[in-house]
């Protein structure tokens, strides 16, 4: 059974940003996971579609100069603002990793326990290994949620968002969407763009959309609206800036704030797509769901006391987004998982990204809850390539300590 220092669990965005921070700083370490499989399943389930951030947002990290999302669309005659295509982040993420990161071995983490110091991983090719420190880059893989009322229709009746692998799939038939933010806006202008029936089913009153941003923004705009990777404003440039600083923030403030942080809106670019091209159900609440005749029957509060109505279709798909739950990281052990302790349902996390099992790591959207909304976004990758990269580099000692608890093991790695 192989020995490493660093395996880092997942390339997106955040695994790769990290790996390619970890080879400049010469740690040795293994990264696993195929490469942009979130970006590339969505892209494929076809369709226009297109990122929220701006594209200067949306950048991989590398200390290496020449790889920003501009630097792979602008000698290609595509998009350096706003909208960029999700195919295209795709491709760049892949050009990325190609030229930063070539060591990627794209197979699946299946388990991970503690074994003595260290951590014991089965890959899903049979190898076996042991690893110092684990670093958890997944995303949001294994965390969409689903309202409890439509656990009672089987599941190719009611999907989630996320479990879309084709729209056109879905041509011809009535399809209620739940939700009213971006993803099931999006689903909804897909469906209607495939020949599908969508209707939107939306509890509140009404749908926020955001405005398109002004490419020369006037100087009181660009005091009171600062332009950052999670928008415009002086919030959104704070946390931006300042994730450290959102850290010491206590931890009651902090669930507080990113439970409530950016509530459900769309995308200008959805909205034309959206608004009159389809049924819009405002103020609605689904309280029952059934099976009819091999169709989905939902039962639906009206709001304002309007009493309740029935809608029956052939499908319904929830876009109700995603619950950050360590207890739903299935491939790490129950023993582990019960050991994490938790912010709310995430890992609880030190200033370096660390959980309160040692060793153990977590960025991207899993550590949102210990450094704010940043981290539910590709832009928050930079800061924790940094600070992690930082963290086991020899400098902090981790790697001297690693060194003297395994003298015999190679200095060789293919990551170095
Ligand atoms: C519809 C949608 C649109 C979005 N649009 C934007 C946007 O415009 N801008 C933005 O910044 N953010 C957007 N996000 C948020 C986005 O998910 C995160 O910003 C980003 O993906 C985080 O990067 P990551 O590397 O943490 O996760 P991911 O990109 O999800 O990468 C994690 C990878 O880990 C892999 N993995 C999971 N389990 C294992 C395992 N056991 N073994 C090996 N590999 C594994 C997954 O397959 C995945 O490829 C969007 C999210 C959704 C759902």
């Amino acid at each position: 059974m192989s020995h490493i220092a660093v395996a880092i669990i997942g390339a997106g965005p955040y695994g790769l940003s990290l790996a390619a921070h970890l080879s400049a700083r010469r740690v040795e370490h293994r990264i696993f996971g195929h490469p942009m499989r979130f970006w590339s399943d969505i892209a494929e389930a076809g369709g226009q579609r297109y990122l929220k951030s701006f594209c200067f947002g949306t950048n991989l990290s590398t200390p290496v100069p020449g790889y920003s999302f501009a630097d792979y669309n602008g000698p290609r005659g595509l998009e350096t603002f706003e909208p960029c295509s999700i195919a295209n982040f795709t491709e760049y993420g892949r050009w990325f990793q190609q030229h930063n990161v070539p060591w990627v071995e794209p197979v699946e983490v299946e388990h991970v326990d503690r074994q003595g110091e260290s951590f014991a991983i089965s890959l899903s090719n049979g190898e076996r290994i042991v690893a110092d420190r684990v670093v958890i880059a997944t995303g949001l893989s294994g965390f969409a949620y689903v309202p409890a009322v439509l656990s009672s229709l089987p599941a190719d009746l009611a999907v989630h968002t996320s479990a879309v692998t084709s729209f056109t799939a879905f041509k011809g038939r009535d399809v209620a969407v739940i939700g009213a933010g971006q993803s099931a806006l999006e689903a909804a202008a897909l469906l209607r763009e495939a020949g599908a029936r969508p209707q939107l089913l939306v509890r509140e009153s009404s749908i926020r959309w955001h405005d398109r941003s002004s490419l020369e923004p006037g100087l009181w705009e660009r005091l009171r609206w600062p332009i950052s990777g999670l928008g415009r404003g002086l919030k959104a440039k704070a946390l931006t800036e300042f994730p450290g600083a959102f850290h010491r923030v206590p931890a009651r403030w902090r669930t507080r704030f990113v439970k409530s942080h950016l509530p459900a809106e769309g995308a200008w670019w959805l909205r034309d797509r959206v608004e009159g091209q389809l049924p819009i159900h405002l103020g609605v609440t689904v309280v029952d769901a059934r099976e009819v005749s091999s169709r989905g029957a939902l039962e639906l509060r009206l709001a304002s006391d309007a009493g309740e109505r029935q809608l029956v279709v052939d499908h319904v798909i929830a876009g109700s987004g995603y619950d950050i739950d360590v207890g739903r990281l299935t491939f790490v052990s129950q023993h582990l998982r019960s050991a994490i302790e938790r912010l709310g349902r995430a890992p609880k996390l030190s200033a370096s990204f660390e959980a309160s099992v040692s060793g153990l790591h977590f960025i991207g959207p899993l550590s949102a809850m210990s450094f704010g909304p940043l981290f539910r976004f590709v832009t928050g990758s930079e800061y924790s390539a940094r600070v992690v990269s930082t963290r086991l580099s020899p400098r902090s000692g981790f790697l001297a300590a690693q060194k003297k608890a395994h003298p015999r093991q190679s200095p060789a790695s293919r990551a170095l």
